[in-house]
């Protein structure tokens, strides 16, 4: 090797995501050696690019190199397990993680009895989750599992909740997202059961971690129909409200989803709030909001906004009301109703009902 080089070997991975090429890039990787079936995420094939570092693809049993090819950005399915991974000392960090995060989760009053569940995906097709019937408060390291992508359990003494369904389907999905979390924080569940989003443009932290947040229809939780209610939004949203029920997070760990919900259960009281007072709310103006989005983009956290195609209907403000706290979710923000489809008559009411709210204001 030449000096002043350094080459990384993950090609035990099926998965490199961005812990793993920061982790590489923290240890001086100039290359980095990749499976030829790997999946590497967007965001972490960006990150290699902006530092310069070379991603060699190798085929598993020959040791040919070759350049690599863009990866999927969906999870290819893999059928085998590695249940080694369940007691490795990442396992054991993590599940301890997975307890402190319910502990908050309980303190904060975001779940009630058995409610609420937390997983983080820790191989390819290997997932570590809360059990079912178990209070978030009273977790310990033993009580968590570990399943398939399938949600079929391989490890761990307690059965796995059935809500693991709907953070499967996000793991499918998002090749980014290593931890789900889902809870029942009451002022977002409050715009849940209403069907209405909170606006955009007050707090400046709720721009950067959330942002614009979708409503996803009503199913019977635990359901598969259920789980896959947050189908269209989860790429573009890490933070859905699901209707009559709760909220969803994803993120990079378990950590960073639990923040997420805080985030947006504090946004969600504090707009109430301030409603109470009844003066005018301040909004941050649209050029300032714009600065807040580059920031977001940098660190990689999705924004339905970055897509300019959808921009149009979805406004870096949605459609001003004054001192509104709860907005009708605007059409890109998918679907309300509980068919889990939007027609175009959905949507022209829609538009028409959200139009007709900004004229009313108006003439006040
Ligand atoms: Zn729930």
């Amino acid at each position: 090797m030449k000096s002043g080089t350094k080459s990384i070997d993950l090609g035990g991975r099926r998965l490199i995501a961005m812990r793993d090429v920061q982790d590489a890039v923290t240890a001086g990787a100039t290359s980095i050696v990749a499976a030829e079936n790997c999946v590497v995420t967007p965001s972490a094939r960006d990150f290699l690019q902006q530092h310069g570092v070379e991603l060699v693809t190798e085929k598993s049993a020959g040791g040919s190199q070759q350049a690599a090819q863009p990866a999927s950005s969906a999870i290819a399915g893999p059928s085998v397990v590695n249940r080694r991974l369940f007691s490795t000392p990442e396992a054991e960090a993590i599940k301890k993680e997975i307890c402190s995060v319910g502990r908050k989760l309980w303190m904060r009053q975001f779940v009630d009895g058995n409610g609420g569940n937390i997983s983080y995906r820790i191989g390819p097709n290997e997932v570590l989750c809360s059990p079912t019937l178990v209070s978030k408060y009273d977790l310990t390291p033993d009580d968590i599992g570990m399943t398939d992508l399938e949600g079929v359990q391989i490890a761990g003494a307690k059965p796995r909740t059935s809500e693991l369904l709907l953070h499967l389907e996000i793991y499918k999905v998002v090749p980014e997202a290593k931890a789900v979390v889902h809870c029942h924080p009451p002022h977002a569940t409050a715009y849940a059961i209403t069907g209405r989003v909170p606006p955009n443009l007050i707090i400046p932290e709720f721009e950067v971690f959330v942002g614009k947040v979708a409503v996803s229809p009503y199913e019977t939780p635990g359901t598969q129909a259920f789980a896959e209610t947050v189908l269209p939004y989860v790429k573009s949203h890490n933070t859905v409200l699901l209707s009559n029920h709760g909220i969803v997070c994803w993120a990079d760990t378990v950590t960073h989803a639990e923040w997420y919900a805080e985030v947006l259960e504090t946004y969600c009281w504090t707009l109430m709030l301030a409603a109470q007072l009844g003066a005018p709310i301040s909004r941050i103006s649209e050029e300032q909001g714009s600065d807040l989005l580059a920031l977001k983009k940098k660190l990689g956290l999705p924004d339905i906004r970055f897509d300019a195609s959808r921009m149009k209907e979805c406004q870096l403000s949605d459609l001003e009301v004054p001192n509104s706290i709860a907005l009708e979710p605007t059409p890109c923000d998918g679907p309300t109703g509980r068919s889990g489809t939007t027609t175009d008559g959905d949507l022209e009411s829609l538009v028409r009902s959200v139009t007709d709210a900004v004229m009313d204001a108006m003439e006040k």
